[in-house]
């Protein structure tokens, strides 16, 4: 069984997903509203910081989002 840490929380997990399951809806939530924040304002965002700012998602959160899957034609936006 593979054990992963929450990147959130620090809390140990094994169900396999980004986040343990107590941070998963947060964290699918703030995941919709960056999608959103990018679908709404695509090529006027130009950092990870203006983002931040502007949703009160933290950069780390945002920097993780990154890497999840489908978000990779993200990346290009913040030259990552
Ligand atoms: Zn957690």
């Amino acid at each position: 069984m593979e054990v992963g840490r929450c990147s959130r929380c620090g809390a140990f997990y094994t169900n396999g997903g980004y986040v343990c399951p107590k941070c998963t809806s947060k964290d699918n939530f703030e995941l919709s509203q960056f999608k959103d924040f990018i679908e709404e304002n695509g090529i006027e965002v130009n950092s990870l910081s203006q983002v931040a700012s502007e949703t009160g998602i933290s950069e780390k959160n945002l920097n993780r989002f990154l890497n999840y899957n489908g978000l990779e034609g993200y990346k290009k936006l913040f030259n990552i």
